[in-house]
């Protein structure tokens, strides 16, 4: 027997820009069309199906629950469920499944009997579907109309405080032979990866002139560097580093850097997260250190530092841990050291979010709700939360959950 009912698409990262309000995201793309294909979709309909990319999107669900939507949450924001209290269900992974069981079964049927979807009523055990639509790869185009391709998900790596590692397996693309030849001829791209210099089949593609993620110990033994470089380098400090399991020494992060500047790369981005647990004013210095080398040296090149504030996730080693209080502070005081005595036109700083924003989102993040969810590699996520605690030499403190 098959459903009549229908469903619409909202993107959440555009809702609530007015003039922006329709569009849609590739991943909410990638629902439209699949509805559509399965006859199940209709513009006007109030269930709607919406892509959220991070759980602190669960306040515009509430507003569009006051309007009379019934809201199913998709997207990377739904692997932390809890969040989202106010929405009718949430679907953790891939939607094909789910919207085949839709036009099967109908919706309460399939909210019943899949186990990659969340009731906030009813919460119970939940796994996240693991599939992923690696055939859509060069179908859909991104915001700077490049065409994207999906090369992996998840990562290799094992960085304490990353979401994505510990709650997605990591898996290639099964067909590269299929993209390779696409790839190499399309001008216009974009590589979808978190490590794309961990690919297995990164040295038969063509990259120069795009932009990637890269880990610098993947990239610098890469043949060809990209125009624009991405590099998660995420701890302040060695220690930090080699505390959240994503070892760079200071040496390595200033002569690679130098290094991508004499090959080509002509932007190189440090991302990097501040506010660990344990971090002191020594770790400031550090940083302080690396870019006095690399002021000393003068070579060509931008460097852009990106900060983001550590929020802990679930599922992660670091699940339940506090921010450290003051790294805001510590963040001010770098800023002006910066303006101040070490200012150079080629190096750029953009700041973390504010103590008021980082609370709130810490506390969507933690949502008790979120224990509901089975991630992968509990045991070895309690090996290196250990490590992190010894590394630091502290005993962190555990965020107080908004219930
Ligand atoms: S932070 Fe980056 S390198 Fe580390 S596990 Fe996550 S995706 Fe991988």
């Amino acid at each position: 027997m098959q459903s009549n009912k229908k469903y619409s698409v909202i993107d959440a990262s555009y809702v609530t820009i007015a003039k922006y309000q329709k569009k849609l995201g590739i991943a909410a793309n990638v629902v439209k069309d699949c509805l559509i294909e399965n006859d199940l979709y209709d513009e006007n309909s109030s269930t709607v199906m919406i892509s959220c990319v991070h759980p602190s999107q669960a306040r515009i669900i509430d507003r569009l629950r006051k309007k009379g939507y019934r809201c199913i949450i998709g997207g990377g924001g739904a692997l932390s469920p809890g969040a989202f209290e106010h929405a009718y269900c949430i679907v953790l992974g891939d939607c094909f499944r789910f919207i085949k069981s839709l036009k099967l079964h109908g919706l309460e049927k399939t909210i019943q009997m899949e186990n990659n979807i969340f009731d906030p009523q009813n919460p119970k055990k939940v796994f996240i579907d693991q599939s992923f639509p690696y055939y859509l790869s060069g179908k859909y185009k991104n915001e700077s109309k490049e065409q994207v391709f999906f090369l992996s998900r998840g990562c290799k790596g094992a960085c304490a405080f990353c979401h994505t590692r510990w709650s997605i397996e990591y898996s290639e693309n099964p067909n590269p032979a299929n993209i390779i030849e696409k790839i190499n001829q399309c001008k216009c791209k974009s590589l979808m990866s978190n490590d794309i210099g961990s690919v297995s089949f990164v040295d038969e593609l063509r990259i120069d002139g795009t932009a990637g993620s890269y880990r610098m110990i993947q990239l610098i033994k890469m043949k060809k560097i990209p125009r624009v470089v991405r590099i998660g380098v995420e701890g302040i400090s060695e220690r930090i580093r080699k505390a959240v399991s994503k070892s760079l020494s200071n040496q390595s992060l200033v002569d690679n850097t130098l290094t991508l500047w004499e090959r080509g790369a002509s932007v190189v981005r440090w991302f990097m997260i501040c506010g660990f647990p344990g971090e002191n004013a020594g770790d400031w210095n550090e940083l302080k250190d690396c870019i006095r080398a690399l002021n000393i040296f003068k070579r060509k090149g931008v460097l852009q530092i990106s900060f983001t504030a550590f929020a802990a996730e679930p599922s992660t080693p670091m699940s339940g841990m506090t921010y450290a209080a003051d790294y805001y502070d510590f963040f001010s005081d770098f800023k002006n050291w910066y303006f101040e005595i070490a200012r150079n036109p080629s190096i750029g700083i953009m700041q973390p979010q504010g103590p008021e924003a980082l609370k709130i989102k810490t506390e969507y993040q933690m949502h008790p709700n979120n224990m509901y969810v089975q991630y992968i590699d509990r045991e070895l996520c309690k090996k290196i939360r250990d490590k992190y605690f010894k590394t630091m030499d502290i005993i962190a403190t555990l965020m107080p959950i908004k219930q």
